[in-house]
C-alpha cells in the first residue's frame, strides 16, 4: 500500500462529516413529521370534546322542551280543576298536576346539572383550541428552522462531498477498489483508527507486525472486522 496514514485519516474525518450531515438531513423531516403529528392529535381532541358538547346541549334542550311540555300540561290541568265535578275526578287530577310537577323538579335538576357541565366542556374546549394553535404555531417553527437549516446543510454536504472527491484522487489501483467497496459497504467504518494496540472499531488487539506497519504509516486492514486502520503519528 502506498497510502499514507494521513490520507486515510483526513478520509476518515470527511467521510464523519458527509455521514453526520445526511444524518442531520434525514432527521429535519422526522422532525416535521413529530410536530404535525402532535397538531393533528390537539385538532383530534379538540373534535372529540366539540362533539362531546354537541351531543350534551342537544340532551340539554330535549330535557328543557320535555319540561315546557310538561308546565304546559300542568297548566292546562289546573285549569281544568275549577270545572270538574266529581270529587274522584277532581282529586285524579290533583295526583296527576301533583305527580308531573314532582316530575318537573327532578327534570330541573338534571337540566341546571348538565348546564353546569357544559359550562365546564366549553372551558376544555377552550383550553384545547388553544392546545391547538400552540400546536400549530410550534409547528410552523420547526418547519421554517428545518426548511433554513436544511439550506445550510446541502450547501455543506456538497463542500464535504468535493472535498471528498479531492481527497479520493490521492488514492490508487488495488487500494482505491478496496476503498470504494469497503464505505460503499460501511461508511465512515469502513475505516478506524489504532486505539492503543487495537483496532477502535472492533477493540481487537494488533499483532506486532501489523503494528510495525501502521508506526511506518501504512494503514492496514484489520484482520478481525475488515476496517482500514491507520495510526495518527503527529499525535
Ligand atoms: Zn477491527
Amino acid at each position: 500500500m502506498t497510502v499514507t496514514a494521513s490520507l486515510v485519516q483526513q478520509l476518515h474525518r470527511i467521510n464523519r462529516q458527509k455521514t453526520d450531515l445526511k444524518g442531520q438531513l434525514e432527521r429535519g423531516p422526522k422532525t416535521v413529521a413529530a410536530a404535525g403529528r402532535k397538531l393533528q392529535a390537539a385538532e383530534l381532541n379538540v373534535s372529540r370534546i366539540h362533539d362531546n358538547l354537541t351531543r350534551m346541549k342537544v340532551d340539554a334542550d330535549g330535557k328543557q322542551l320535555q319540561m315546557k311540555e310538561r308546565e304546559e300540561k300542568i297548566h292546562t290541568w289546573e285549569g281544568q280543576l275549577n270545572t270538574v265535578k266529581e270529587n274522584r275526578e277532581y282529586q285524579a287530577l290533583k295526583n296527576q298536576i301533583a305527580a308531573d310537577t314532582q316530575a318537573n323538579l327532578v327534570l330541573s335538576d338534571e337540566i341546571l346539572e348538565l348546564l353546569e357541565s357544559i359550562d365546564e366542556v366549553e372551558q376544555t374546549l377552550q383550553e384545547a383550541q388553544a392546545g391547538v394553535e400552540e400546536a400549530r404555531t410550534e409547528l410552523e417553527r420547526i418547519e421554517k428552522l428545518v426548511a433554513d437549516k436544511k439550506v445550510v446543510l446541502e450547501s455543506e454536504l456538497s463542500r464535504v462531498e468535493a472535498e471528498l472527491v479531492e481527497a479520493e484522487k490521492g488514492l490508487a489501483g488495488d487500494f482505491k477498489q478496496e476503498y470504494k467497496r469497503l464505505v460503499a459497504a460501511k461508511g465512515e467504518d469502513a475505516m478506524a483508527e489504532l486505539e492503543g494496540k487495537c483496532c477502535s472499531g472492533c477493540y481487537q488487539s494488533l499483532t506486532p507486525q501489523l503494528l510495525d506497519r501502521l508506526s511506518l504509516g501504512q494503514p492496514i486492514l484489520c484482520p478481525t472486522c475488515g476496517r482500514l486502520i491507520y495510526q495518527d503519528l503527529a499525535r
